[in-house]
């Protein structure tokens, strides 16, 4: 239905239901309030002030003529009081012409009515079952109303008979029509994916020969690497319909509703086989049930509910079910057995020749200044994922529609990455003592990142806020993919990330709330180090990183596995690695506290500096270092 006419009928409802109440419980309320013993109007009755009498069950409500009584609008019949006229118009009340009154039993009525030529009948007319039920209903209405909104809106608008439909059914087995050729940078799921899409071409086929065919593949990588793309493009590539359902959407407040939608979601998948089932979020459901402290049984019973449908799959029906996560370790094992989700595939992170193609992929229909390489582009975005370079291209040819220009180009492009890197400019005036300190904040990361070898070259220093919170940033760039990173460039990574800690600490003698995101990055790198790689002698080659997730997670019960005295030595270790690493980038800066004041001057003057001029400081600091050796000699 479309949306104006959804309106409408809304408007139309609600009129409906004010005019039902106005009738029958607004109207009949009122009446009731000149409410008059059954004698007076039999007095009226006989005097014949009565113009029209309706008669109920139990009531008996009358109309007097208009002149029974005098009529306070006309001037000449207002009260008097005290000798005043009394005037005031809105103090007037017109008398009431309808009364009511309990009927008594009266053989007489009727006759009475009929020899006093007194019109009668009225309500009494009505469907007394009809006004009985409006009665008991009615009331009820609103509270019937806004229980129904409620659950509509948790139900995300599967209305509250549908609890139990599983939401893959507003796609009706939706035909994607993605292909690989939309996907860059995935060649080697592409290949793994190949023989799913033959299967589910001609599924008959692999019958013939007897062999079983995975019947869940599981995708499995970071966020925005193309997951969902993937399997959109699998169903493409086989021309067969595509059910999509997330993790979280199958589990509701309601006990059992989880497992009625898993049920449903097979059931209608089954009808249009061949085809493909995909939950994106899987862990939300297919969380280790050993794991899970909090049990919560309605998740467990969606989880069983799962196992069995992928059990009771026959061989080859066409089926395919693929889930995709980024937590693989949470998942319960008896999801991963074979003849469930017993094929992984690994979606990682793109390369430089994936990034490319998928900038080339989603430039396709934006007009490109020729300068513009995108090989450059993926050259400076390692550990962009497809859904970051999507963005950049999108903010990029965003800009260059602001400028008005006819084409998008390479600043447009750098403004792009910048924005997806840092988030939009924020024009926020800073007063000019936190301006000082963000600026020696973001100087002392840079220039510790300049004097660390192997650190990422530093593009940018600015002291814009932006968006996403920050005060400032100090973008770096990686020159390359990193597959492998060695206990030491971990390290100066910590450094780099306390030394704008470690500028506030040397210049103003004290630390800000400014460092928090940097210490819980650096905490985090520490903990690794000692927790998954190793890399604490007092620890030694142990792996904790179960054990540490858990810890980080503040799941006490499990730090009985260890023993507090190794929760103890962990904790040392993190300790000892974090303030290690301030300590070198605070003799850095000691070291080269000079340039940390010129460019933080700099920095204040004109808000946002490049490479260029840090190093040209830089330089200047060693020539004159040179200077001062030569003339020492
Ligand atoms: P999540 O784990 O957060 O669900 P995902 O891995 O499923 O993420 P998608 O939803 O498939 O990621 O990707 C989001 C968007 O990013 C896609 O719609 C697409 O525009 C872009 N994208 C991601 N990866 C690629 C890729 N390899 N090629 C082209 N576009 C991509």
């Amino acid at each position: 239905m479309d949306k104006k006419k959804f309106s409408v009928g809304y408007f139309i409802a609600a009129i409906v239901i004010i005019w039902l109440f106005a009738e029958y419980i607004y109207k009949p309320y009122t009446e009731s309030k000149s409410e008059v013993p059954y004698s007076e109007f039999l007095e009226d009755l006989n005097a014949q002030n009565v113009e029209k009498v309706d008669i109920t069950e139990s009531r008996i409500i009358f109309k007097l003529k208009e002149n029974s009584s005098a009529d306070i609008t006309k001037p000449e019949q207002r009260p008097v009081i005290g000798g005043v006229i009394f005037n005031n118009s809105s103090k007037i009340k017109k008398p009431e012409t309808i009364k009511s009154a309990v009927r008594l039993p009266d053989p007489f009525l009727i006759e009475r009515l009929i020899s006093g030529d007194i019109e009668f009948g009225g309500i009494a007319q009505r469907n007394s079952l009809l006004d009985m039920l409006m009665g008991i209903f009615l009331p009820m209405l609103p509270l019937v109303i806004i229980w129904y909104i409620i659950f509509r809106n948790m139900g995300g608008g599967g209305g509250i008979f549908s609890f139990g439909k599983s939401r893959a059914k507003e796609l009706q087995g939706e035909m994607t029509g993605v292909l690989f050729k939309d996907i860059g940078g995935v060649g080697e799921a592409e290949i793994e994916l190949r023989e799913i899409i033959d299967f589910l071409k001609d599924p008959k086929r692999f019958d013939k020969f007897g062999a079983k065919l995975p019947r869940g593949v599981l995708l499995v990588g970071p966020p925005g690497t193309g997951k969902t793309l993937l399997a959109k493009a699998t169903a493409g590539e086989a021309g067969v319909p595509f059910f999509f359902m997330t993790g979280s959407s199958f589990v509701e407040m309601f006990v059992g509703v989880g497992a009625a939608r898993v049920r449903d979601l097979f059931d209608q998948a089954k009808k249009k086989a061949p085809c493909i089932i995909f939950v994106d979020e899987i862990d939300a459901i297919g969380q280790s049930r050993m794991r899970n402290f909090n049990s919560n049984s309605e998740q467990e019973n969606t989880l069983n509910q799962l196992l069995a449908e992928m059990d009771g799959f026959a061989t080859n029906n066409g089926v395919v079910i693929m889930g995709a996560t980024n937590r693989p370790e949470i998942l319960d094992q008896a999801l991963l057995r074979p003849g469930r989700f017993d094929r992984q595939i690994q979606v990682v992170l793109p390369t430089e020749e994936g990034r490319e193609e998928i900038l080339k992929i989603h430039t396709r229909n934006i007009p490109l200044d020729p300068e513009i390489d995108l090989k450059n582009i993926a050259k400076v975005t390692p550990g962009f994922s497809g859904a970051d370079l999507a963005n950049i291209a999108n903010e990029a040819s965003l800009l260059a529609a602001r400028r008005n220009a006819e084409k998008v180009n390479m600043n447009d492009f750098d403004l792009a990455i910048e924005r997806v890197v840092a988030g939009l400019q924020r024009r926020t005036p800073l007063t000019p003592e936190v301006r000082k300190k963000v600026a020696y904040h973001e100087t002392g990361h840079a220039l510790v990142a300049c004097y660390l070898p192997g650190s990422d070259p530093v593009h940018k220093v600015s002291i814009i806020p932006t968006t996403k919170g920050a005060l400032g940033y100090t973008m770096q760039m990686p020159t390359e993919d990193q597959y492998l990173i060695s206990e030491s460039d971990l390290k100066n990574k910590m450094a780099v990330m306390l030394g704008g800690r470690a500028a506030e600490l040397l210049i103003f003698n004290e630390a800000s709330t400014g460092a928090s995101n940097d210490l819980e990055r650096a905490t985090d790198i520490a903990r690794r180090m000692v927790t998954e790689f190793g890399m604490s002698e007092k620890l030694g080659p142990v792996r904790y990183a179960n054990s540490s997730m858990m810890y980080l997670q503040g799941e006490a019960g499990n730090r009985d596995d260890l023993g507090e005295s190794t929760f103890g030595i962990i904790d040392g270790e993190i300790k000892r690695l974090v303030t290690e690493a301030q300590e070198h980038s605070l003799n850095i800066l000691r070291e080269h506290e000079k340039v940390l004041h010129e460019v933080a001057k700099s920095l204040q003057e004109k808000e946002v500096i490049t490479s260029d001029e840090i190093e040209a400081f830089v330089k200047n600091e060693n020539d004159n270092n040179n200077n001062n050796i030569q003339e020492g000699n």
